[in-house]
């Protein structure tokens, strides 16, 4: 395939935005070459610059459920445009999505919509601090919860008392409030709840990770969680914004069987817009302002356009919840196609999977954390990613993310996937 295109338009871009990008991992930094610059995008497939037809597995990183452009969501937006674009006071369509939002999951008396899965899990902490008076929080090594200084932190060997920065701009100031566990490690968990009793606010985490490739988290570790948020008065807190309304209606919570404190939502949610929401019992939801002290707030939320878009998703998949089943299956055929084709080809490797979240790894240890996601052997990621990439199958472009699977993709899509995976040299 010719990417020609691409490539001159990613070196114009570069003369004006840092990178020639707005989101670094559109880049392939991890995987080397240019990026590709998509023209358009209907059902499961890309149309790029170049003209070339790619089947996609990453849907914008998983808003995009039902496949680009899905008809009800997009007439949804261009009816609801013709009335303005944002007001800047409440409108109906607000309280529409919320009430469905609400329904849907599990536990969840309010909701409050921001513009970003960053915002979301940014807020959410801001909430769980106010709402318990205290400071720390802890997260996982491997997880994302978006850009907000709280979460930049590294990722130290093990628990670690202190974070510490991993990007510039973050100050110890902040680190210091945010600590490490590793994923799956409940003892390390223990430990720092121990080591900071009564200082302690939230646990966040991603309740299935992906992003570190996807993790699924052991029945005990998670049970164990709750347990020790229950008896210490700090705050669950489930990233949600990759598995909410992917998983199952009542994402995560729901096929996991366990209840968070808080949950942040972000890309299903808003159809492909830039949404993002947190949710809790009203008890908690009540300290946001203006009804509460908790600042929060912003010029575009609950815009109408990403929220008819979000309304129009939601409402398909609570009427046709045969969705996230028909996801799983897909995403199990892909699976057992791969495996087939690198045990056939000698390739060490590992696959996770849960629901239509799948990544594959490069290693022979089972991944369970971000130190074991990490041994993943790059350069066959790279011959892998680009072998495919020739073929038309857009993956996405590093070993730490998950793949989102979208129910336009057909049996054939999936077959043509293993296929060209069959005639590629690792
Ligand atoms: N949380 C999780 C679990 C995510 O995967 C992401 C984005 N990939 C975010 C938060 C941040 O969302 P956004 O990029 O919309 O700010």
């Amino acid at each position: 395939m010719i990417y020609q295109r691409s490539s001159a338009l990613f070196a114009e871009a570069k003369k004006y935005i840092p990178g020639g990008v707005n989101s670094p991992v559109r880049a392939f930094k991890a995987v080397g070459g240019d990026p590709i610059f998509v023209k358009k995008a209907k059902g499961a497939y890309l149309y790029d610059e170049d003209g070339n037809k790619l089947i996609d597995y990453i849907a914008s990183w998983g808003p995009l459920i039902l496949g680009h452009a899905h008809e009800p969501v997009i007439n949804a937006v261009i009816e609801k445009a013709k009335n303005g674009t944002s007001f800047g006071m409440p409108t109906e369509i607000e309280t529409e999505l919320a009430k469905l939002a609400i329904s849907m999951v599990p536990n969840m008396d309010k909701i409050r919509f921001v513009n970003s899965g960053t915002e979301a899990c940014m807020s959410a902490v801001r909430l769980a601090r106010g709402y318990t008076g205290k400071d720390k929080i802890i997260k996982f090594a491997g997880c994302y919860h978006g850009h907000s200084d709280s979460f930049l932190i590294q990722a130290g060997s093990g628990a670690v008392t202190f974070g510490s920065p991993n990007s510039p701009g973050v100050t110890q100031g902040t680190a210091k409030d945010t600590l490490l566990a590793a994923y799956n490690d409940l003892d390390g968990v223990k430990e720092l709840v121990k080591a900071n009793k009564g200082e302690l606010a939230a646990i966040i985490i991603e309740p299935i990770a992906g992003n570190m490739g996807c993790i699924v988290p052991t029945d005990s570790f998670m049970k164990g969680l709750r347990e020790i948020c229950t008896q210490e008065n700090i705050l669950l807190i489930f990233d949600e914004v990759m598995t909410g309304f992917r998983l199952a209606r009542g994402g995560a919570q729901e096929v996991l069987n366990i209840k968070a404190d808080i949950v942040t939502y972000g890309k299903v949610i808003g159809g492909g817009l830039p949404v993002g929401a947190f949710a809790a019992k009203s008890e908690i939801m009540d300290y946001l302002a203006p009804d509460g002290p908790v600042y929060q707030a912003g010029t575009l939320s609950g815009n109408p356009l990403a929220m008819s878009a979000g309304l129009a998703m939601l409402t398909e998949l609570n009427n046709k919840p045969a969705v996230f089943q028909s996801l799983a299956d897909k995403t199990e055929y892909l699976h057992k196609g791969i495996a087939k084709v690198l045990t056939a080809k000698g390739i060490d490797h590992q696959i996770n999977r849960f629901g239509s979240m799948i990544s594959v790894h490069f290693t022979d240890e089972p991944v369970v954390d971000f130190a074991s996601s990490a041994k993943g052997d790059n350069e066959t990621f790279k011959a892998y990613f680009h072998g495919m990439l020739e073929k038309g199958i857009y993956l996405p472009p590093s070993a730490f993310e998950s793949y989102f699977l979208n129910d336009a993709l057909t049996y054939a899509d999936l077959d043509d996937t293993i296929k060209a995976l069959e005639g590629i040299q690792l």
